[in-house]
């Protein structure tokens, strides 16, 4: 069995940043830092800054005023941001620069009057920040269709999440272009280029091989736009957390799978993943492989 593993599995610069933060500020003592919602979508990372007194701020909790706030590569809007500030507690900002980019061009056009539509998932932590940034002049999109049920404007700007769908994100700006014929209609591509390169890549490697194996969390709304991506272009698709849920079954007659993982899926994971696979392949190969591996072994 081959296995090729995508060239831009794994952690992207933004969540590599906001992780190194946590690292590098945690001292594992009594003050404690609290990040607004999971640094990362995968359990074993957050379990071992959990470990080094870094945890994620839940509603029951009232944080100490010494207490560090991180805010993660997702961002959040200013108005957290200010209420936590306002409580005296320190900041790292482990806002991504590329989402922090997004924030000064929707500021820049909301001050100019323009309406600011978002192309994002609903209830996604970054979109929640976009929206924040844009206020009252915010709308918020998912599919070419909602386009239709936007109000008039005489100038609008489009923006997107930044690891939302290049195609779907197309479709809305043509369809924003012809619906707003006559307006100021902008649209600024703010997919990051970290998505953009990942999911080409994905697209391709799932066109060439048997099954594809996404790895990430299944909360992580970019692995699970990889997954649909995969499941597109691949004839398998399988979406897992860890090695352990690797269907054997499912992948036994593949002679070439495909790996690939989501932005805050870790290295040492997609590595476990392909460690896993081998050893699977040279294990369990069928029946007749086995008992002829036996029949050799009793000769020799
Ligand atoms: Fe930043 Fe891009 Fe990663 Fe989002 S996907 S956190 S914009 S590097």
């Amino acid at each position: 069995m081959r296995i090729i593993i995508a060239e831009t599995a794994g952690f992207c610069m933004g969540v590599r940043r906001a992780v190194d933060l946590a690292v590098d500020h945690s001292t594992g003592g009594s003050t404690k830092i609290f990040t607004l919602g999971p640094l990362i979508h995968n359990r074993q990372t957050v379990a071992m800054l959990r470990d080094r007194g870094v945890e994620t701020l839940d509603e029951k909790t009232s944080p100490s005023p010494s207490a560090r706030i991180l805010i993660r590569a997702h961002g959040v809007p200013p108005q957290k941001r200010e209420y936590y500030e306002h409580l005296g507690h320190p900041i790292i900002d482990g806002t991504c620069p590329k989402v922090t980019t997004v924030h000064r061009v929707i500021t820049r056009y909301r001050e100019q009057g323009y309406a600011i539509v978002v192309a994002g998932d609903e209830g996604h932590a970054e979109v929640v920040g976009l929206m924040g940034y844009a206020g009252s002049a915010g709308h918020r999109v998912q599919s070419p269709q909602d386009i239709d049920n936007l109000p008039d404007f005489k100038k609008v700007c489009l923006v997107s999440q930044t690891t939302f769908d290049r195609e779907t994100f197309d479709e809305i700006a043509a369809r924003l272009k012809r619906r707003y014929e006559g307006s100021e209609a902008i649209v600024r591509k703010t997919i990051c280029s970290a998505t953009n390169k990942r999911q080409k890549e994905t697209r391709e490697l799932a066109s060439k091989v048997d099954a594809i194996i996404v790895v990430g969390g299944k909360h992580s709304a970019n692995t699970l736009r990889l997954a649909n991506i995969c499941q597109k272009y691949a004839p398998i698709t399988l979406h897992i957390e860890n090695e352990q849920e690797i269907e054997w079954e499912t992948l036994a007659g593949c002679g070439t799978i495909g790996v690939t993982a989501g932005a805050s899926t870790p290295n040492w994971l997609i590595n476990r993943v392909a460690e896993h696979l081998r050893f699977l392949s040279q294990t369990r190969k069928s029946g007749i492989g086995n008992a002829m591996r036996r029949f050799y072994d009793l000769l020799t």
